[in-house]
């Protein structure tokens, strides 16, 4: 089989097409014939060496994937070979007390394709029979490949984090990113009154045209001061805030007494001031999110197949154009899912 893999660390020409030899299932295990794998930030972070997190060379990525089930390792599961697929993108250990208590996306033991097992950006996969979700037939490939993670992260993110309710307001920043247009739709159909942010107008048309009311060019305007304006100086109920530095900084001065910003990145900076005062006198909440759990990837998966969310595909390359895919999507200038297609 046909794989795109990288032997060191190094920027996106180190990532190979080569011929390998395709995986046999095990006892509990099936092989998925991969028809479609989006890439992710974290992709290129592994890739890089900068994810700081050790990896077993030649390295095959890609966390989350679609396809056919090609074989069995038994049949006693409700899926036969050829049924359609798509792919849970962790596996928590099902035995740590996160775990028991429902919140395995803290699982102490958990692993994710493309980092501790090879993962999509390859024709077939290995997997566990416990991470093969049905897939209807209604739902293409490419769409199977490019929800999981983007909605599943906003949904725990607004939702699980931000308590997010109908009837409120949110804030959710760089709203031309992946996740950020992904939050956007989550949060239109939470009935919430939107804000967006995004450095360009062309960005914030598109958020618009996903639901978002009020749109601000961070580029052009203080956001902070345009919100307090917009909302009589009140601020919002909920921020979702995955850039991080001043970003985040600023954000504070515009949440709601008894808000809360949900903080899951920092590209822009690790480390910020945080005045403390006005954080306990407004009884402001910080809250982190990490990533969702098998339950909310099956619960937005179901919305996605429902109909009442749509990824958004900037393009697709076959597989042996891996290398160009992640100069493409390193370039930040897209809007939506980049995917491969082995
Ligand atoms: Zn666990």
């Amino acid at each position: 089989m046909k794989v795109a893999w990288f032997h060191r660390f190094g920027g996106p020409e180190v990532l190979v097409y080569e011929e390998t030899g395709k995986p046999t299932p095990g006892a509990g295990e099936a092989v998925v014939r991969v028809r479609a794998v989006g890439i992710n930030h974290v992709d290129l972070d592994h890739r890089a060496g900068t994810s700081r997190i050790p990896v077993n060379f030649p390295h095959i990525l890609g966390r989350e994937f679609a396809g056919e089930v090609a074989a069995l390792g038994d049949k006693a599961g409700p899926l036969k070979e050829g049924d359609r697929v798509w792919v849970t993108c962790r596996l928590p250990c099902r035995t740590c007390d996160p775990c028991l208590s429902g919140r395995d996306n803290l699982c102490v033991r958990e692993g994710y394709f493309g980092l501790d097992l090879p993962g999509g950006y390859a024709e077939y996969v290995k997997v566990p029979i416990s991470n093969l979700n049905s897939l209807p037939s209604h739902v293409g490939f490419e769409d199977a490949a490019a929800s999981q993670i983007a909605f599943g992260t906003a949904w725990h993110v607004l939702i699980n984090r931000g308590g997010l309710q109908a009837g409120q307001s949110v804030l959710i920043q760089a709203a031309g990113s992946g996740i950020g247009s992904a939050a956007v739709q989550l949060a239109k159909l939470a009935g919430a009154t939107i804000f967006a942010t995004a450095s360009s107008d062309q960005k914030l048309e598109r958020a618009k045209a996903l639901g978002a009311h009020h749109l601000i060019n961070y580029s052009r305007e203080n956001f902070a001061e345009r919100i307090l304006d917009l909302t009589d100086g009140e601020g919002v109920d909920v921020i979702m805030e995955h850039v991080g530095g001043e970003v985040f900084t600023r954000s504070l001065q515009c949440l709601k007494r008894n808000g809360v910003i949900v903080t899951v990145g920092a590209h822009a900076g690790e480390v910020v001031p945080f005045d403390i005062i006005p954080f306990f006198r407004r009884e402001l909440r910080l809250s982190g999110s990490k990533n969702a759990s098998v339950m909310e990837l099956r619960t937005v998966m179901d919305l996605v197949a429902e109909g009442k969310l749509k990824p958004v595909i900037h393009r697709t390359f076959p597989l042996a154009e891996a290398a160009e895919a992640h100069r493409v999507v390193e370039s930040r200038e897209i809007f939506g899912k980049v995917l491969l297609l082995p």
